[in-house]
């Protein structure tokens, strides 16, 4: 038997299990898949915790209800990768040898990166919302909170979904005038880009938007540490930013296990070719989702946009043919933007967010760089459409490669 070990089984380990085992030959080929958690998230649905739109249970569902038969699941941690000996030690000791790798473990919040963050304010001034329990605590705070100085910051880059802090302001903004303390709340978005975001157009309509709901930029601030007893966000070059509640997007790494097997870059992203998505070194590992280092979003969409290039090219080089797949960075992100509703942006590698319509040129239904309330249903349908469709390996009607119909340069 040949042996397919999948690393993960997460959105893109949980897609490719059930792409796979749709085609490889049961006789021929035994597919196993290991993660250290039962417990399969809807990172997204983070977001809307701490404003009470959805629980904690809305967000959750066993992983292996998404396993298909005939796949091997092992819930296990994984402590090391050998890819010179083709093999993976879980922390029980358990030995499994591979013949081919999909790596997909992701990336996790490093809160113990930014001196100061978890220290006697942690979790009762300062919270995350990428961890569930972290998006918990801050609906539990928010509950009770008159008012004062919030600020929202990101620690450095990248981050996954790099427009979920943006959303969380949108919301805040929306939610706060919902209970009547909006004239006390003075936001803030404090980033390391120079502006609301990253490239020219689209940093420019959201910029306008978060003018336009009263909330405050603070670009190019990199954070160097928190100091607790002043309540203060602290600079590499000396500026301080006061704040009563502190929401942070923590720094983003890696999984501890691409480090400790020597497979990563400073930040423990997978060197990964950014077209074909195999592994720099190793011939039979590909990489698919937050866990490759790719000049692109750490993003879901992209997660499923990239699994049909790993697909193809998979298929490719178990026979010994040509990779022909190629990922060109495809990213599409809805964006919150309270009261209703949302954004839309949608990229590759080489093309920038733009404004038009999409899918549809002229008919869209949503509107890129517009914001619509066809949009914010657009957002709201992605659970569902999450959970039935993109993780159980079907189709969308989305081209995994970028189209430039639609959009107006
Ligand atoms: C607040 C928030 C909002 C978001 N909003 C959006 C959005 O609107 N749109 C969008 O497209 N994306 C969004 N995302 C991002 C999206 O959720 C991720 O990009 C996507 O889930 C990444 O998939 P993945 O398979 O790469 O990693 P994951 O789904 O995170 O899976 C990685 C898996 O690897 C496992 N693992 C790691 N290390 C080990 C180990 N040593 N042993 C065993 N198992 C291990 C983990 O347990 C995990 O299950 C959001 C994320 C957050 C946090």
């Amino acid at each position: 038997m040949k042996k397919l070990l999948i690393l993960g089984a997460g959105t893109g380990g949980t897609i490719m299990a059930n792409k796979l085992s749709k085609v490889l030959d049961s006789s021929e080929w035994e597919i196993t898949i290991v993660d250290a958690e039962k417990d399969h998230y809807y990172q997204p649905g983070f977001l809307f915790i701490p404003f009470g739109i959805y629980n904690k249970q809305d967000v959750i569902k066993p992983k292996a209800n998404f396993i298909p038969p005939g796949v091997k699941l092992v819930f296990k941690k994984i402590d090391l990768i050998e890819p010179d000996k083709n093999r993976v030690v879980l922390d029980d000791g358990t030995i499994l040898n591979y013949d081919w790798m999909i790596l997909a473990t992701g990336t996790r919040i490093v809160p113990e990166e930014t001196p100061g963050l978890v220290d006697k304010l942690w979790r009762k001034n300062i919270f995350d919302f990428y961890s569930v329990d972290g998006a918990v605590a801050l609906r539990e705070f928010f509950r009770s909170w008159e008012g004062g100085k919030m600020v929202m910051a990101i620690s450095e880059m990248p981050i996954k979904c790099p427009v979920a802090p943006l959303e969380f302001v949108f919301l805040a903004d929306h939610y706060f005038t919902e209970v009547g303390i909006r004239d006390k709340v003075d936001i803030s978005y404090v980033t390391p880009l120079p502006g609301a975001f990253t490239k020219p157009k689209s940093s420019k309509m959201l910029g306008e938007l978060l003018k336009d709901k009263n909330i405050e930029v603070v670009p190019e601030f990199y954070i160097e540490s928190i100091d607790n007893d002043k309540q203060v966000i602290k600079s590499y070059d000396e500026k301080e930013i006061p704040f009563d509640v502190l929401t942070i997007i923590p720094v983003n790494m890696g999984s501890e296990l691409i480090e400790k097997s020597g497979m990563g870059d400073d930040l423990g992203f997978i060197p990964t070719d950014k077209f074909t998505l195999r592994s720099e070194k190793h011939e039979n590992i590909f990489v698919l989702g937050d866990a490759a280092n790719l000049p692109t979003s750490k993003a879901g969409s992209v997660v499923h946009f990239a699994a049909d290039i790993v697909y193809e090219n998979f298929l490719s080089a178990i026979e010994n043919r040509p990779m022909m797949a190629k990922f060109d960075g495809h990213s599409n992100c809805y964006i919150e933007t309270g009261f209703g509703k949302g954004s839309i942006i949608d990229f590759n590698y080489d093309t920038e967010p733009l404004p038009g319509t999409f899918p549809l040129p002229g008919i869209g239904p949503f509107g890129l760089l517009k914001n619509t309330k066809m949009n914010h249903y657009g957002k709201i349908l992605f659970r569902w459409i999450y959970w039935h469709i993109l993780l159980k390996g079907r189709e969308l009607p989305i081209e995994s490669e970028m189209s430039m119909a639609g959009k107006k340069i």
